[in-house]
């Protein structure tokens, strides 16, 4: 995508769970080149905001657009092939398995179900595509040296790159983030950053959900916040720290 187009438009989402408003009409845009941080209190609607444009869940209402088109109501799968991609929480991996093949099967693995179909499927010159791909993408992020490693022998921090190269492969537009920098050391958060900075510079949309406030002041273009399913404010990381209505509902100052 050309620097500054709409990468994602969320207009007027809402998802309710029985009698409960998760996401309560929110609506944001990130663009091509940009970091947006979504932050919020617990239970606030950030995960359920992040599975409503990947198409984990389906909205109650309300419309998500991937560079321009349509994507709500799409099976996941399909969304992740337009080029949305995630990470979760909790980093998912084989730990016996190298680094190079945790990223090259979770590529493969994308939006499919059954490891093990999926592995006895996989045919020679496809195998071989993935794994150069896996290559590429932890070339990129700086982690050739580890390629070989086990990814159980990584520490935190080099795990957490391990998933974003493995979402890299599929050539996503938008990078979506659940707290990647959670538990993480303070080198580690630092190399982190790096990663997104160089990614953003290269022109991909990411989306973070993060607690750990100073990386998410530092890192993001735009933040938005919510709060019991509703937008409270959209800033600039200044604007949102300069605001009493954030500090006095999420920041408790
Ligand atoms: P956050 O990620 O900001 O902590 P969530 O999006 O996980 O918040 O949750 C928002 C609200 O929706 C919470 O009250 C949570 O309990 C509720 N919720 C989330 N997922 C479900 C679900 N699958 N079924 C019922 N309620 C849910
Ligand atoms: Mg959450």
């Amino acid at each position: 995508p050309a620097r500054g187009e709409r990468v994602l438009e969320v207009q007027a989402v809402r998802k309710e769970f029985g009698g409960l408003v998760a996401v309560n009409d929110v609506s944001f845009e990130v663009s091509a080149g940009e970091i947006v941080g979504l932050i919020g209190p617990n239970g606030a609607g950030k995960s359920t905001t992040f599975n409503l444009v990947t198409g984990l869940l389906p909205a109650t209402r309300g419309e998500v657009r991937l560079r321009g088109e349509r994507i709500d109501g799409l099976p996941s799968r399909r969304i992740a092939q337009r080029g949305v991609a995630r990470t979760f929480q909790h980093v998912k991996m084989i730990p016996g398995m190298t680094v190079l093949e945790n990223v090259a099967l979770g590529a493969h693995l994308r939006g499919r179900q059954g490891v093990a179909a999926a592995m006895l499927r996989l045919e020679r010159g496809e195998e071989r595509r993935l794994l150069r791909e896996a290559e590429r993408q932890l070339q990129r992020i700086g982690m050739a040296e580890q390629m070989h490693e086990l990814a159980g022998n990584l520490a935190l921090g080099p795990q957490r790159l391990m998933e974003i190269a493995r979402a890299l492969c599929a050539d996503p537009a938008l990078l979506l983030l659940d707290e990647p920098a959670a538990g993480l050391r303070h080198k580690e958060k630092q190399a982190l950053a790096g990663v997104l900075r160089q990614l953003r510079d290269e022109g991909l949309s990411i989306l973070l959900v993060e607690h750990d406030m100073d990386l998410v002041m530092t890192l993001t273009d735009r933040i938005v916040v919510m709060e019991f399913g509703t937008k409270l404010m959209e800033g600039t990381p200044a604007e949102v720290q300069a605001s009493p209505k954030v500090r006095a509902a999420y920041l408790g100052t």
